[in-house]
Formats: C-alpha cells, sequence, structure tokens
C-alpha cells in the first residue's frame, strides 16, 4: 500500500473539477440505466397482446355468426395489428376513449379528423386535453398527447370536416371508427364507404365486392349508448335503420302549442312563446341557470296542466341547448367495444359483433346485442345501379316533391337537389330541375320550385338524379306519375 500517495489525498485541497467530473459520470451512468430500463419496458408492453396471438381460440372469427376471415395464432397476427392503419372520426368524448384504447392495444398508426377546437367545458371527460390547451384543435392536441405517452405510436391529426377528404384518403385504411355526434356525418360516411366499394364478378359468375372498408360506429347519449358494426354491402348500413331515427326536424308550432304530447313539447312552448311573452325581445342566455330554471318551471307547470310526466331540468336543457348530455362512463364502455371489434377485424382473434350492442344504464344497466336487417330498398346499400320508383301525382309541385324526400322516413334528405334525365340514347337529355347549393344555382333555378311535375316536362318513366349532403352517391329515382 502506498502511504504516501494516501496521506497525499488528504491533505490536498478538495479539487472542483474531479468532482464535477464525477457527478456527470455518475449522470450517465444513471441516464443509461434509465434508458435500458425504459427500452427493455417498452419491448414488455405488450407481452400480454403477444401471449394472446400466440395462442388458439376457441371463439375464433370463422367461428362467429359474422365470419371475416380465419384465426391463425402467431407473431404475424400480433404484427398485423402493430401494421394495421386505423382512422378514428372525432376526437371529443369518445374520440378521446377509442385513440387511448387502441394506443395501448398496440396498434401504432392512426389517423384522426376532428374539425372542433377545444372547449373549456370539454375538459371533465375529453381526458387528453388540459386548460392550456383550450381554443387549439382537437385532433391535433389529442394526436400530440397519444403519441407522447404511447413510445412509437404515430397519430396524424386532420382539422376538417370529414367530407373535405378525398376517396383515395379513405381508401389507405383498414378500419374506420367513429365516435361522431351527428346523424348526417354518419349517413355521409356510411354512403361514401359503399360508394367505393366495387362490384366484381369471380371466375365462377359469383358477384362479390372489392374495396370494402368496415365501419365500427359508437354513439352516446346520456347514459345511452351504442357500438355498431357496418360492413359495407355485408350487413345492414347505417341507411338500412334510417327509418327508426327520428328526423331532427323542430316541432310543429301548432302541435306544441295546441296538443302537446310529450315533454319536449312543453319545454318548447316555455321556450318559444311564453318566454316571449314574458321578457319580450331579451333572448334567452343558455348558460344562465335563472333563465334555464324559468323555462323548466313554465314547462313543468304546463305539463302538469296536460298531465305529461317526464319535465326534468336536464331534458329542458337538451331541448334548448339543442345538446345530448355526454357521461364519460358511457363514452369509455362505448369505446371499448368500438377497439375490440377493431381488434377482431384485424386479428380474426375473435368472433365480430352481429351487428350491433346497446347499452342503457339509465336504470340499473341493461345490454344486449342484435342483429339488424338488411333494407331491400335501402337508398345506399341495395342495388344503386337500379332507380327507386317514386309515385306521385301530375299536379306536384317541385317543392312538395322535395318537401316528400326530407319528410318521408326512408329518406329523410335534408337539402336534396334534382336533375332529370328523359329519352334514351341519342335522345337522353339531362337538365338540372334545382340546385340547392350554391347560393347562385340556386337563384337561378328556384322558380322551378313552385312549378307541378307536368309544367316541369315530366312524365311516367323520367329519371331523376338526387344529390343530397346525406349521401356521397346520387340517389337515381324513376318517376311513376299519376
Ligand atoms: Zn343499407
Amino acid at each position: 500500500m502506498n502511504f504516501e500517495s494516501k496521506a497525499l489525498k488528504i491533505k490536498s485541497p478538495p479539487n472542483i473539477c474531479a468532482y464535477a467530473v464525477k457527478a456527470v459520470r455518475l449522470y450517465l451512468k444513471f441516464h443509461l440505466i434509465v434508458c435500458v430500463l425504459f427500452i427493455s419496458m417498452a419491448d414488455n408492453r405488450f407481452v400480454g397482446l403477444r401471449n394472446v396471438f400466440a395462442r388458439a381460440s376457441a371463439f375464433g372469427n370463422e367461428t362467429g355468426t359474422l365470419p371475416n376471415g380465419e384465426y391463425e395464432p402467431s407473431e404475424d397476427t400480433f404484427a398485423a395489428l402493430r401494421n394495421a392503419k386505423i382512422l378514428v372520426i372525432g376526437a371529443g368524448g369518445l374520440g378521446c376513449e377509442i385513440l387511448k384504447d387502441l394506443a395501448l392495444s398496440g396498434v401504432t398508426y392512426m389517423h384522426v379528423i376532428d374539425l372542433d377546437t377545444i372547449d373549456v367545458t370539454n375538459l371533465n371527460r375529453q381526458f387528453l386535453f388540459r386548460k392550456k390547451d383550450v381554443g387549439r384543435g382537437k385532433a391535433e392536441v389529442a394526436a400530440e398527447f397519444v403519441m407522447s405517452r404511447v413510445p412509437g405510436c404515430q397519430v396524424i391529426p386532420h382539422q376538417c370536416k370529414i367530407q373535405d377528404m378525398p376517396r383515395s384518403f379513405y381508401e389507405e385504411f383498414n378500419v374506420i371508427i367513429s365516435g361522431l355526434d351527428n346523424v348526417e356525418a354518419r349517413r355521409w360516411l356510411n354512403s361514401m364507404l359503399h360508394g367505393i366499394t366495387t362490384r366484381q364478378i369471380d371466375e365462377d359468375g359469383e358477384e362479390y365486392f372489392d374495396g370494402i372498408i368496415p365501419m365500427i360506429d359508437g354513439g352516446t347519449e346520456g347514459f345511452k349508448g351504442q357500438a355498431r358494426l357496418i360492413i359495407p354491402r355485408c350487413t345492414a348500413c347505417f341507411e338500412c335503420t334510417i327509418a327508426s331515427i327520428a328526423p331532427a326536424t323542430g316541432f310543429a308550432m301548432c302541435t306544441i302549442a295546441e296538443t302537446p304530447r310529450i315533454p319536449q313539447h312543453c319545454i318548447a312552448y316555455a321556450y318559444m312563446s311564453l318566454w316571449e311573452k314574458e321578457f319580450g325581445d331579451r333572448k334567452v342566455d343558455t348558460d344562465s341557470v335563472t333563465d334555464m330554471n324559468w323555462i323548466y318551471e313554465k314547462a313543468l307547470e304546463r305539463a302538469k296542466a296536460y298531465g305529461i310526466e317526464g319535465v326534468t331540468y336536464f331534458l329542458t336543457m337538451g331541448v334548448v341547448k339543442n345538446i345530448i348530455p355526454a357521461v364519460a362512463s358511457t363514452n369509455a364502455t362505448i369505446a371499448a367495444a368500438c377497439c375490440n371489434e377493431a381488434i377482431k377485424l384485424i386479428t380474426f382473434a375473435g368472433q365480430s359483433l352481429n351487428c350491433n350492442y346497446m347499452i342503457m344504464g339509465n336504470e340499473g344497466f341493461y345490454s344486449s346485442t342484435f342483429e339488424y336487417e338488411r333494407n331491400r330498398d335501402c337508398i345506399v346499400c341495395s342495388n344503386t345501379a337500379l332507380a327507386r320508383v317514386v309515385k306521385s301525382s301530375k299536379a306536384t309541385t317541385l317543392k312538395e316533391f322535395l318537401n316528400m324526400l326530407k319528410e318521408n322516413p326512408s329518406f329523410q334528405l335534408k337539402e336534396p337537389s334534382v336533375s332529370c334525365t328523359s329519352g334514351t340514347g341519342s335522345t337522353r337529355v339531362s337538365r338540372n330541375l334545382y340546385l340547392a347549393r350554391p347560393p347562385a344555382l340556386r337563384k337561378a333555378t328556384e322558380e322551378n320550385l313552385s312549378k307541378t311535375l307536368t309544367e316541369l316536362g315530366l312524365f311516367s318513366g323520367d329519371f331523376l338524379g338526387i344529390t343530397d349532403p346525406v349521401l356521397f352517391m346520387p340517389l337515381n329515382i324513376e318517376l311513376e306519375l299519376s
């Protein structure tokens, strides 16, 4: 042992430089350990999923009532999930849950579309957003958050309407999950996904469709929710069951005033009529508890007078603000069901939902699954090459005809434009009868609205092409006039 050097060390004054070097070395060592730990954790992140896909399944997709593919347990199945491209539509209450569920289930490549910006009232349930994010685009913030929390995950945001994206954009995806809050956008998405399929004939002369992209549609309303699997040309589509969705038109004023039947009529009366009588020009402040309470109490009085039950403050808010109350746990349940379906569709590891799952949590908790039947006359998924025969009278005006297309439960169109084709072959002529948009063309064609179908030169057997914001493809109608 070298006593001299030991003595020297003790005697020498503390060297600041040496301490600094030691500190840096220690930090680097610690950093290395953290990195190694992190990498090994990242590798083990999906060990549970890997195990699932390494084993046989008693409920492989091919054993269900809606078989899409055969399940083969292997590392490739997990890789298929890792490589899948999923589009999430909506980054709100459902969308946040869906993105989180997918990222934590091993999906690495997602796109998300949402037009909205973050409002402070979203923060209680749209958990990917913080107070500092208020005012920013939902899609962008959701994508940033998921990517920062789940390393290796790529989420590409789009702040736009779904109708703004081209057909080629949608064709990229394996599965599309929608967490939309309105029927019109769902109808357009459903129509578009059916429109991009192409009919083919195989060597045995059998018909099949190419370009099928499954749509998983989640929806929630308070404590009620549903998840629905739509495989274009295979299952019932969204439009097949449109007649079961009540048109979202307002209530007729005469009904509200004279023959109220449901609690909503009483609320609408208090809001649209009693308020004005009491307060004149002052508008209802829908964020004011005092104003909303006034309407609620007046609606309640009226409901009592007519023996109608069910007016609540919650419902008053819904009718007046025209908003659907959101419940975080309903969103979580439905988002989980949607993501489960996506994973089953990609890996074939489980039987697909056939085709609707619903939960009701208003009283206790009830859930069930059921199959929607395809509607042979569906304006989207039945054979669209064939025109639908629509009966009308020669004396019907074009306006009345278009109103019928808006009010008829099987059409429920929003803003139809109509063109007409008559004759065949070289004598075939096409002309616009009414164009709802843009304003200049509407002005040029709106004088036709008051003309009868006969005055417009239409005959039985003429074909009408109808376009509408809820439809991706035009609707063909064959006129039968009496
Ligand atoms: Zn259909």
